[in-house]
């Protein structure tokens, strides 16, 4: 993640006309839209004042469609067309979606591509239409208060969105009539709100608590320029999980039974939830619950809660040391997500790093309004110095597969974008016409251990020796993280492109995972590497010499032949088997078995040559 200078050629700023544009924060449980006015940016309130808007979408029967805090309350009693925290399958394959299991209760179809449909009364609904539905509500928002249409918008995702949900969040914004303007990581967006950007240099923690998840991203700020170091998180760790811990305590206070119909179950929940954000104000507060009545101190809740957030505390040191930096690096902790409103949330981070965190804008708005920051800019509407726009990086390493299964690691992860790396390869036999492009995401060596992305063929290459044809490929990875691959064969110009649109992604889960697997098995990679490289090196003397035996195996007599015959068949035999060195040896033996019929060829090739020319000079 990164800010770099730039400046865009056609953003022409007229200052007596700003361009509307406003910032989104598209979150898993609320959701917000935010503007620049008179240069302070500025959440925007529905009708009642309320700012946040519940991201919960419910399908009526009688053909209508209503989003927010309505939708939401319906959840207990029309589950299945009640569509709430559809962020989690955004973007998501219907495998992703079948691991969420408990987590989403709805209906689940697959449809054409590999996209998991949700049935409801209206019919089979994608993830990205019903965020398209909650997007909408925040245009019109974003209209009536601004007067006008929107020429565009920032959208907020997590630094974890990979591809395919970064795709599928634009889409939506495009079925709700949005024009995206840029994808901004959340993290950025924040601390861009705090104006982190303007400060000299420093390693930034961002802390975000929200309703069902908890994300924690690590910033490098080095002269303007935002990286990110790593990121980490729990996706199933968020107010929802304070909730039930208070819920579970008044149960157990009440003795009112843990046999409850969903309908008691959200009631139980929402007063939990109310007991829960009162006492981030208080220090005691009274709770009531069917005939029963009792008190909750802050004490009491806080250690319900102390192992939920001793478990966010862990996800921050993995990232820590997943950063390679030292607690005394950080020079700024930033507090996102309304559960960071709760005292103890703020003491143990304020501990843990050992200084105060950053809250003094509001927590459920502080990524929203770091994103209308950005829109303004990117609208055009700021001149001079300021125009800086934001960079991202990608968060796992984009490559190629090559020869042996191997990957070839085009675009590390971590590189700022948007980025263009090319690379070129060749063919690996002689007289090979057609090359097929597998692109790979993840950090292993080996490509099944990798995300597969896709795959596409460079065909109509002339025919030559194997090496000779070259294939220059290039990676390409757009400001809003979206890949494009292409390869040419530069002496016949020969090209292909393809456009990278995954099916479906990666949840935050396998990013960590694969991350954690490389580490695990860089040792591993490394010998997997090294015997894969010493067959595919065996492979490839095999064919040359079986080449050159159908060109010129008369060069040898029956004895010599059968000699070299010897030589090849305990080389297929190595190759077969995993003793790295047992090949090396064998590759060896080969090498000076055909050491003499090489050199008759050599001959044979020269007089040949010679022929031709008395030949033709004749
Ligand atoms: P998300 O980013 O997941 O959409 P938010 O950042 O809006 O979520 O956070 C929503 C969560 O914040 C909910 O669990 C809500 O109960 C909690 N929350 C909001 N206000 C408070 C408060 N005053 N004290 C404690 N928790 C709060
Ligand atoms: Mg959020």
């Amino acid at each position: 993640m990164a800010l770099v200078q730039i400046v865009e050629p056609d953003r022409q700023p007229d200052p007596s006309q700003p361009r509307l544009a406003v910032g989104i924060d598209l979150g898993t449980t609320n959701s917000l839209v935010a503007t620049v006015r008179d240069g302070q940016p500025t959440p925007l309130a529905d009708a009642a004042g309320r700012f946040a808007l519940a991201s919960a979408v419910r399908y009526q029967k009688c053909g209508g469609v209503s989003v927010g805090r309505d939708a939401k309350q319906c959840a207990s009693c029309d589950p299945f067309n009640c569509i709430l925290s559809v962020k989690r399958l955004i973007g998501r394959g219907v495998d992703d979606v079948r691991q969420l299991g408990q987590q989403m209760p709805y209906r689940f179809r697959t449809g054409d591509s590999k996209m998991p449909m949700i049935e409801t009364v209206q019919g089979a609904k994608s993830p990205v239409e019903v965020s398209a539905e909650i997007l909408k509500v925040l245009r019109e928002r974003g209209e009536q208060a601004l007067g006008g249409e929107l020429f565009g918008a920032v959208i907020t995702v997590p630094a974890y969105f990979d591809d395919a949900q970064r795709q599928a969040t634009k889409d939506a914004a495009k079925l709700a009539g949005i024009r995206v303007l840029r994808l901004l990581n959340e993290p950025t967006a924040a601390a861009v709100a705090y104006g982190l950007d303007r400060q000299a240099e420093g390693v930034i923690v961002v802390y975000d608590l929200g309703g069902g998840t908890f994300d924690v991203s690590i910033l490098r700020l080095t002269r303007g320029v935002f990286e990110v170091l790593s990121t980490g998180g729990d996706s199933a760790l968020g107010g929802d999980d304070l909730d039930h811990a208070v819920a579970d305590w008044i149960v157990e206070q009440s003795g009112c039974g843990t046999d409850l119909s969903p309908a008691q179950q959200r009631t139980l929940l929402r007063v939990a939830c109310d007991l829960k954000e009162a006492l981030s104000g208080q220090t005691v507060v009274e709770a009531h619950y069917g005939d029963w009545s009792g008190e909750l101190t802050r004490a009491a809740f806080d250690a319900l809660i102390e192992p939920l957030v001793a478990r966010s505390l862990r996800a921050c040191r993995r990232a820590v040391r997943d950063a390679g930096i030292e607690k005394e690096d950080i020079s700024a902790v930033v507090m996102v997500g309304g559960s960071t409103r709760v005292p103890l949330v703020r003491e143990h981070v304020a501990a843990q790093f050992e200084c105060q965190p950053l809250t003094d804008i509001d927590p459920d708005k502080v990524v929203a309004l770091g994103a209308a920051i950005q829109a303004d800019i990117l609208a055009g509407n700021r001149s001079g110095n300021t125009d800086l726009l934001l960079l991202d990086v990608n968060p796992l390493s984009l490559g190629l597969e090559t020869m042996g299964e191997l990957v070839e690691k085009i675009i590390p992860r971590n590189t700022t974008i948007p980025v263009s790396r090319t690379q070129d390869f060749t063919t690996a036999r002689d007289g090979q016409t057609a090359m097929a492009l597998h692109v790979v995401q993840g950090e292993r060596e080996l490509v099944r251990y990798c995300r597969s992305l896709a795959r596409f063929e460079l065909r109509g290459i002339p025919p030559m020796v194997a090496g000779a044809a070259k294939i220059r490929v290039t990676f390409q990875v757009d400001a809003d993280g979206l890949l494009s691959v292409s390869a040419k064969e530069t002496r016949s110009g020969v090209e292909t492109h393809v456009e990278v649109k995954p099916s479906y992604g990666l949840s935050d889960e396998a990013v960590s995972r694969m991350l954690e697997e490389s580490l695990a098995h860089a040792e591993d990679d490394r010998k997997a590497r090294g015997l894969r490289e010493q067959q595919v090196n065996a492979e490839r003397l095999l064919e040359t010499v079986r080449v050159a035996l159908d060109a010129d195996g008369d060069l040898l007599n029956s004895q010599e032949r059968a000699a070299v015959d010897e030589q090849l068949a305990l080389l297929r035999e190595a190759a077969a088997g995993n003793d790295q060195a047992a090949i090396a040896r064998q590759v060896q033996k080969v090498n000076q078995a055909t050491h003499e019929f090489a050199s008759r060829r050599m001959d044979a090739t020269v007089r040949r040559a010679f022929a031709g020319r008395q030949l033709d000079e004749i």
